[in-house]
């Protein structure tokens, strides 16, 4: 049997990178403080796969195309950190679409597992969105709620809807250490 291996599965927007609202061009691009130092610290543990909800395509506030080229800068300033990020999954749609993969849907955790024989009780979710807890959750994760991003603006929503993360942290480098206490 093959050894199952360990997962971050990281929210895009507000958990890498700043999110200035359906953040998409290019030149708006910028890592948030301490993911660099924090993905370094957990690389050698887990393997990264990002899982992010990006509505903006289909209500056509950008296409696929600007989505892919947003990411290649993502992936590349990473990448000459020493960092790779195994896979992007998006989800384009709408809220009301009610599709399978939208955030905290698990479909892309779900198609993560049989890819990469994942150890999900040892794997995290991290994310700065009440969606991004309740995928952990759902998907058997511990969860990080980030208080970057949109984290401050909808941390009162853990309360509200009873979704209780392993670990709240202020940023990225905070969780990483958090995180690394549990292995
Ligand atoms: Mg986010
Ligand atoms: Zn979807």
């Amino acid at each position: 049997m093959k050894e199952s291996i360990k997962a971050i599965f990281l929210d895009r927007d507000g958990t890498l990178n700043e999110d200035k609202g359906y953040v998409h061009k290019v030149e708006d691009f910028a890592l948030l403080p301490g993911v660099v130092e924090g993905l370094k610290l957990l690389k050698n543990e887990f393997i990264f796969i990002i899982i992010t909800n990006q509505s903006g395509i289909r209500r056509s506030y950008y296409t696929v195309d600007d989505f892919h080229d947003f990411n290649r800068v993502l992936i590349n300033t990473l990448d000459k950190e020493g960092i790779t990020i195994k896979q992007i999954f998006f989800c384009p749609h709408k809220p009301e679409e009610k599709c399978e993969c939208r955030k905290p849907n698990t479909h892309f955790i779900d198609l993560s597992v049989n890819e990469y024989n994942i150890d999900l009780n040892n794997s995290w979710v991290i994310g700065d969105h009440p969606s991004d807890a309740l995928l952990g959750i759902n998907a058997g994760c511990n969860t990080v709620f980030l208080l970057t991003g949109h984290g401050t603006v909808h941390y009162d929503e853990l309360k509200e809807k009873n979704i209780n993360p392993t670990i709240i942290a202020e940023d990225f480098l905070t969780a990483a250490k958090k995180i690394l206490e549990f292995l």
